[in-house]
């Protein structure tokens, strides 16, 4: 089964999908990673992109189209595609590359929840990790998270009408506990796949 998981940034996207390559097996693909890597390897992508991630802009669909295209063309099934898509035209494309393979989406899990637990969630998370001398998200600051959040209502919210009318969107609350909310993604999941 391929599934996206689908909401704002905090809302628990990657805990989640890490959740489920451990219940399930699924592939976690998580544009943002592949993207983080890009630039902690010194490539000349990721020195490209690291600015635009720095201040909560979205990189281009042609450089994650390309980085998930890199990964589907590497063959495989049950992927768990995490911050990807976030335009339509990604949505377009993902479908295309799916369809190529013979597969398709067999769910789009929205994570709901509201903006100012977000920023609760994205603030404790960098004040943690500099309690601990650990690397801070050059994107987990005040001015790039109120980008990243109007970026997801401006350029990826209208992918919760469009996979609503394909029948493939399932809403659950994400602001319960993280068991919870992969207990309740589960149910909707069913035993299938
Ligand atoms: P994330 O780890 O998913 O929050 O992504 C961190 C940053 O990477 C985002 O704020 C964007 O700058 C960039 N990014 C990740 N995935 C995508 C995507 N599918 N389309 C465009 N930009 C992305």
């Amino acid at each position: 089964m391929n599934i996206i998981l689908l909401g704002p940034p905090g809302a628990g996207k990657g805990t989640q999908a890490g959740l489920l390559t451990q219940s399930r097996g699924l592939v976690q693909l998580s544009t943002g990673d592949m993207l983080r890597e890009a630039q902690a390897s010194g490539s000349a992508m990721g020195k490209i992109v690291a600015d635009v991630m720095a201040k909560g802009q979205l990189v281009t669909d042609e450089i994650v189209i390309g980085l998930i295209r890199e990964k589907l063309e590497q063959g495989g099934t049950g992927f768990i595609f995490d911050g990807f898509p976030r335009t339509l035209a990604q949505a377009d494309a993902l479908e295309a590359l799916l369809a190529e393979m013979g597969q398709g989406l067999d769910a789009v899990i929205e994570l709901r929840v509201n903006d100012e637990v977000l920023v609760g969630r994205i603030v404790g998370r960098a004040e943690e990790a500099r309690a601990v001398g650990q690397p801070v998200r050059a994107d987990d600051n005040a001015e790039s998270l109120k980008t990243r959040l109007m970026a997801y209502y401006k350029q990826t919210s209208p992918l919760i009408g469009y996979y609503h009318a394909k029948g493939l969107l399932k809403g659950v609350d994400g602001l319960n506990e993280i068991d919870t909310v992969a207990t309740d993604i589960a149910a909707l999941l069913g035993a299938a796949g």
